[in-house]
């Protein structure tokens, strides 16, 4: 990027604040953490303090090409996937199934609904909310009296002998839905199910625990959801069950055991999940290590991802290497979770190298068709197969909406993901832009007033953010502009009056004032 400028411009509305006078600004590596915000769940203790927060779903309205992106998902095949895929067949579909009784009771239901039910409650959408209420529903109605929901049966996953709730791989991603639900409407059974679910989780012995291919690499999706409910709930149990969750996970804290690129995408920041309880330097630096020592291998290939296929092979590390559409929207969501949980900005630089250069080259540009692998040096987008240059043999590269099985399902939480951390609430009780983009935020600050945040941009496309901030009545507040490591002369204008603060790449421009 040659963009070195980033120019915000903010507007206080209704009040005649004009000056800076009463402004305190700095320059800061993160939000400091000495208070909880009053407003919105951030971690409780014993756990880390969260230096950003998750606002509800909904208080975000994604405007521009980001919204763009979210109507084109819901006009294209995702959108349409109940129509074309055989996983979503409603008739004895084991996961509208009371009894955990049926078919296609693997990974393709949850990950498509990760992101339809997202995107749905995003756009307001009528006919996605009553299609993912159908889904939520029958995933709430199949709790048994031992505290196991979801499919019972033989599962028919890929790369899996595991049967019946033998595999805890699925429900991780249905708990994601359950969570992205609740976030979103406050269902307070999603509490009740997911607290007796995790009481089942604890009758599990250590050797039939994540046992399997997927569930042991995939422990760290688990373990997040564990914390999200502890820290709604408190139970203290769901601590020791976390602890479990790590301890029959594979270690990803004393290097990379495991090179399949989406199990790299989605697990690498197991380790600093894990810091929010262990509070060890080791397990907040491993996953940084991981994410650099992937890179040095295998990070000839752009666009924020690796020389990755199917799984990394020494020998093929250059940019005719190809990555899966599920890595890159793993990446997305990990460097997303990572941001929330250390603050450190470099996440969010490293979530935008993905989205705005890998994830858009995966689809066609009207969504209506996606690839398993996207190569950057690669000459050819057809059919016919490019192993054993790739790993993957048969059609990966065919753009196509039938094929590519969970790339196909998954890739849809991509885009709402990204929209739902636009902005993040901070523990004194203000808001961060952390990912630019035209948007409108809607949030409790400072003693409680609601504000509505406007911004105005065409960021990436272009260096300039205008913010134009509206409140009923005077509220102070701080509000924190993430300052990307290729911005080295960012300036800040206040009602017309220039700031000068020698912001340094990868930091936050903090402004606290009566607003
Ligand atoms: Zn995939």
């Amino acid at each position: 990027m040659s963009y070195r400028i980033l120019i915000v411009t903010i507007f206080v509305g209704c009040i005649a604040m004009n000056g800076i006078a009463n402004s305190q600004i700095k320059v800061v590596d993160k939000p400091a953490t000495s208070n909880t915000n009053d407003f919105y769940v951030g971690n409780r203790a014993p756990l880390t303090a969260s230096p950003f927060i998750k606002l509800p779903i909904g208080a975000i309205q994604p405007q521009g090409w980001v919204r763009k992106q979210l109507e084109l998902q819901a006009e294209g095949f995702h959108g349409h996937l109940t129509e074309i895929s055989q996983f979503l067949v409603k008739d004895n579909n084991a996961w509208l199934s009371a009894t955990g009784e049926g078919e296609q009771g693997w990974e393709e239901a949850p990950y498509w609904l990760k992101g339809y039910s997202n995107a749905a409650y995003i756009l307001g959408n009528q006919k996605m909310l009553a299609e993912t209420k159908i889904w939520i529903e029958a995933a709430l109605a199949s709790q048994k009296a031992d505290g196991w929901f979801g499919p019972d049966k033989d599962r028919a996953g890929a790369a899996t002998q595991l049967k019946g709730r033998d595999d805890h791989w699925p429900n991780m991603i249905m708990l994601f839905c359950l969570q992205d639900y609740y976030e979103y409407g406050g269902d307070e059974r999603v509490i009740g199910l997911m607290t007796n679910y995790m009481k089942y989780l604890t009758t599990v012995p250590d050797d039939k625990f994540l046992q399997g291919y997927w569930p042991h690499n995939r422990g760290g999706d688990l373990l997040f959801s564990v914390y999200w409910l502890y820290n709604r709930t408190g139970d203290e149990w769901l601590l020791e069950l976390a602890e479990k969750v790590h301890r029959n996970s594979i270690n990803w804290t004393d290097g990379i055991p495991n090179w399949h690129n989406v199990n790299m995408s989605q697990s690498f920041g197991e380790p600093t999940t894990f810091y929010m309880q262990s509070k060890e330097e080791r397990h907040l630096s491993a996953s940084d290590r991981n994410f650099r020592e992937i890179r040095q291998l295998y990070g000839q290939a752009p666009g924020g991802m690796f020389a990755g296929d199917e799984n990394c092979r020494e020998g093929f590390t250059g940019p005719r290497q190809a990555i899966e559409t599920c890595g890159m929207v793993e990446m997305m969501l990990s460097n997303e979770t990572l941001l929330r949980i250390t603050g450190n900005p470099v996440w969010a630089d490293r979530c935008e190298d993905v989205a705005f250069n890998s994830l858009p080259a995966a689809l066609t540009a009207d969504m209506k068709a996606l690839r398993y692998l996207t190569a950057p040096n690669m000459i050819l987008s057809d059919r016919h197969s490019k192993s054993p240059g790739l790993q993957n043999g048969g059609p990966m590269l065919h753009m196509n909406p039938h094929l590519h099985r969970c790339c196909q399902h998954n890739w849809g939480h991509g885009w709402p993901y990204y929209a739902e951390n636009l902005w993040l609430a901070t523990p004194d009780n203000g808001l961060a832009a952390v990912f630019f983009a035209a948007s409108e935020v809607s949030a409790k600050v400072g003693d409680g007033t609601k504000v509505t945040i406007l911004e105005k941009t065409d960021y990436p496309f272009e260096e300039k953010i205008d913010i134009e901030i509206i409140t009923e009545k005077t509220v102070e507040f701080p509000l924190y502009l993430r300052v990307p490591g290729w911005c080295e002369n960012p300036t800040v204008t206040i009602n017309d009056q220039d700031i000068r603060i020698p912001a340094r790449p990868l930091s936050y421009i903090m402004i606290k004032r009566e607003w």
